[in-house]
């Protein structure tokens, strides 16, 4: 039987109501699952690990690099893993550990619910028993199991607040569909030989959206400040204002202050081209970086591994932005 290490870290999945104010509070997750979930024990042999309990808004990268040294110590012992994980920030940490548990051959699928386990009809069940079950397959990838479909951590986006399928990856084919049966598809990377550990991320990254009538001069405190990279969410296949209100002043100062500016899309689907406007044009010949097809989040945490990697180093930062860690990019397009 394959041995699974089970880590909860919090999100609603856990979550009790408490009488007599019905607010929900952290419940003792253990209990909860081998009283709710006995069948588990039919799947696999689980181990529990509580790294922390947490909505997971609160979540910051110090918990990451928890996350990923629990991993790291327990990987020979286990042939998968399995983390409980609150939805609203649970791609961030996909992109985290992607990036963090390098060289990977076994799952480690994230997972959580809409509704506590201890409520009816509750998604918490299904998304945690398919979970288990997907961590005994072979898919060496950071992943996320929610609803029917199996993403890869680091193309995943949380689509629906209150929809029991909150997830999608618009830019990347799901890993495994689960219906009667579990499919898995041909788009699972293959394993690696050795995990190669990392775990340093710097926080000194900002995003912003791009929007008409945005002033350039509310920008400005970016370049004076101790900010590094930003990711701009722009439109379309890269596009911001070039006439009245241009960036592309800004983005200039932000070049020659040796900082990073990324363009990722406010689109959910396609890719970063530009070359194919003047507006885009006119951003890549000041320095501004596209993003390809990686998600906004992808980058933002991207950037906050690579700073913490490469420190001071913006020219390694801009050589290796574009290069695939964990299949968060698509190579033929870069
Ligand atoms: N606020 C919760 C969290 O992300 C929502 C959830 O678990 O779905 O931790």
């Amino acid at each position: 039987m394959k041995k699974i290490c089970l880590i909860h870290t919090g999100g609603t999945f856990g979550m009790m109501p408490a009488e007599p104010t019905h607010v929900l509070a952290p419940a003792d997750i253990r209990n909860l699952i081998t009283g709710y979930l006995p069948e588990i024990e039919k799947i696999a042999q689980v181990d529990f690990e509580v790294a922390f309990n947490l909505d997971s808004a609160n979540i910051q990268p110090h918990h990451w690099q928890l996350l990923g040294n629990i991993i790291q110590k327990n990987y020979s012992n286990y042939d998968g893993f399995v983390i409980i994980h609150g939805t609203d920030a649970m791609v961030y940490t996909a992109c985290a550990l992607s990036f963090m548990l390098q060289g990977l051959n076994k799952p480690v699928i994230l997972t959580g619910s809409q509704r506590p386990l201890a409520l009816i009809r509750s998604d918490a069940r299904s998304n945690l028993i398919n979970s288990i079950e997907l961590a005994t397959h072979d898919i060496p990838e950071v992943a996320i199991f929610f609803g029917t479909y199996l993403f890869r951590g680091n193309r995943a986006v949380k689509i629906s607040s209150t929809s029991y399928e909150a997830f999608a990856s618009p830019n990347y084919p799901e890993l495994a569909e689960v219906g009667l049966d579990i499919l898995l598809s041909d788009y699972i990377l293959s394993g690696g030989d050795k995990l190669i550990f990392h775990d340093r991320f710097k926080n000194s990254v900002f995003s912003f959206r791009f929007f008409p009538g945005l002033n350039p001069d509310f920008l400005d405190f970016i370049i004076h400040s101790s900010l590094e990279a930003v990711v701009v969410e722009a439109l379309g296949v890269g596009n911001l204002a070039i006439l009245e209100n241009s960036i592309i002043p800004w983005i200039e100062s932000m070049t020659k202050a040796g900082k990073i500016v990324v363009i990722c899309s406010q689109s959910a689907y396609g890719y970063i081209d530009l070359e194919l406007y003047e507006c885009g044009r006119k951003i890549s010949d000041a320095g501004g970086i596209p993003a390809a097809d990686m998600t906004p989040t992808a980058a933002i945490v991207k950037l906050m591994y690579l700073l913490g990697t490469y420190p001071q180093q913006p020219d390694e930062i801009r050589n290796n932005f574009l290069k695939p860690i964990a299949g968060e990019i698509s190579e033929k397009i870069n």
